[in-house]
């Protein structure tokens, strides 16, 4: 038996007056026949980046327009999520190549999992498979009589041939694939009906809700943050595509010019993540002694509401990535209205097009110039923060991403 990850209960109809009317006027009627659908949402991990962030609210939304949803995982020991891992870098373009033994751990992981899925009696409708660690599923489980549907969360426009070579030949067996983005499609894909459906937040969760400010602030101070003091953050998991040394670097070159000014690095430690821990070490010896950096982690309490607290309070947020999905960070920060330097990559230009939002920059100098071109104008930060709020509102909340699904899901039981 997989295990499920339990879900609470939401209801779409408390999205009225936050997300777009249009969204879910047609989410309604567009979802009828689907009603008593089975369908089931298959993850590596249960808490800790962005694809057990989404699940968590959409999976509930599912339930609530009557398609009957679960959301299970892939078991697996280190060895597996170390070769995982490599195979996330490298269909990200990492060189390097797999091991002949780390292929077996794989497969004979995957074996174990699809083993597991037969042993489950339910019966599905659609499947959906999140990332590259369960993705080779669909294809060793022909007895279950379902649409697949891969959904791809990474940039694989340039995989590495020696991963991408070894993981496509599992992927004839979908009906469909999600990407984030068109470019991120990969080379020889081999699956036809392919969606581009960017990810979303939930404007509801306790990470998103807002909170009053004096309790934002009280929070930020109860894990050591002097909120009277200008503040910098990056949220990500340590992972060094997410270049947390680069933020480092760029914050020392802004520090001169801004007294007092403080960076919160805060990052999960996730369970599919070994490499997380190399990171946040080092991490930890590169700013060792220093009291106005702030590294803070999932295992010293910091959770959804402190990272609420930090997107909203802090001067400016910055997501300085080298490769990115989609980074929802840079959606739940714009949400508070809070200004984001980003790094020009992956799904971070959509979020924050031309004079919305903050400013998008390639080099650790870039980024430390915009932030302090925003610590020095707050007029300015506060414009780009509110017009950044609004275009999250249009394009990126959940309803908008469940019409997406259900439109696929319609499309697929046609
Ligand atoms: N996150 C968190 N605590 C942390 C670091 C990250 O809750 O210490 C959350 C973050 O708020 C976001 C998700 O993990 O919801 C990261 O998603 P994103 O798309 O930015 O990056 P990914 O980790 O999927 O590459």
């Amino acid at each position: 038996m997989l295990d499920v990850v339990d879900i609470g209960k939401r209801s779409l109809a408390t999205y009225r007056g936050i997300a777009p009317d249009e969204i879910l006027d047609e989410l309604h009627w567009l979802s009828e026949d689907l009603r008593g659908a089975r369908c089931m949402h298959l993850s590596a991990t249960p808490y800790g980046g962005g694809v057990s962030e989404i699940l968590r609210s959409l999976v509930p939304l599912y339930n609530d327009l009557g398609i009957v949803t679960d959301w299970k995982l892939i078991h697996g020991d280190d060895t597996f999520f170390q070769v995982t891992k490599r195979i996330h870098n490298g269909l990200q373009g990492a060189p390097g190549e797999l091991t002949e033994r780390e292929k077996a751990t794989y497969l004979a992981n995957a074996q174990l999992n699809a083993h597991r899925l037969v042993t489950d009696s339910e019966n599905y409708d659609f499947v959906f498979v999140h990332d590259p660690q369960p993705a080779v599923l669909a294809a060793l489980s022909p007895h279950l009589d379902a649409r697949w549907i891969w959904r791809c969360h990474i940039d694989t426009s340039h995989p590495n041939p020696a991963f991408w070579d070894f993981l496509s030949p599992y992927l004839h067996a979908y009906d469909a694939a999600i990407f984030t983005m068109r470019e991120f499609i990969p080379p020889q894909l081999p699956i036809s009906d392919v969606r581009i459906y960017p990810p979303a937040i939930d404007p509801l969760s306790p990470k998103n809700h807002p909170l009053p400010e004096a309790l934002a602030r009280d929070v930020l101070e109860w894990i050591g943050i002097r909120t009277h003091r200008p503040l910098i953050t990056q949220v990500s998991r340590f992972d060094r595509w997410k270049d947390p040394l680069g933020v480092v670097r760029a914050y020392q070159r802004v520090r001169p010019h801004v007294p007092d000014l403080q960076l919160a690095l805060a990052g999960s430690l996730a369970l599919d993540d070994p490499e997380g821990w190399e990171v946040y070490e080092e991490l930890r010896a590169a700013t060792a002694g220093d009291s106005l950096i702030h590294i803070l982690t999932n295992l010293v309490g910091v959770g959804n509401i402190e990272v609420n607290a930090l997107q909203a309070v802090s001067d400016v947020v910055v997501q300085k990535s080298l490769r990115e999905g989609f980074g929802l960070v840079v959606a739940e920060t714009l949400w508070k209205s809070t200004p984001v330097v980003g790094g020009r990559v992956g799904g971070i230009p959509m979020q924050l097009p031309e004079g919305t939002g903050g400013a998008l920059v390639d080099t650790v100098e870039e980024c430390a110039e915009a932030m302090l071109h925003l610590l020095r104008r707050p007029d300015e930060a506060h414009l780009l923060g509110a017009r950044g709020h609004e275009h999250v509102r249009q394009h990126f909340l959940m309803p908008r991403l469940l019409m997406d699904h259900v439109r696929l899901l319609k499309h697929l039981a046609a």
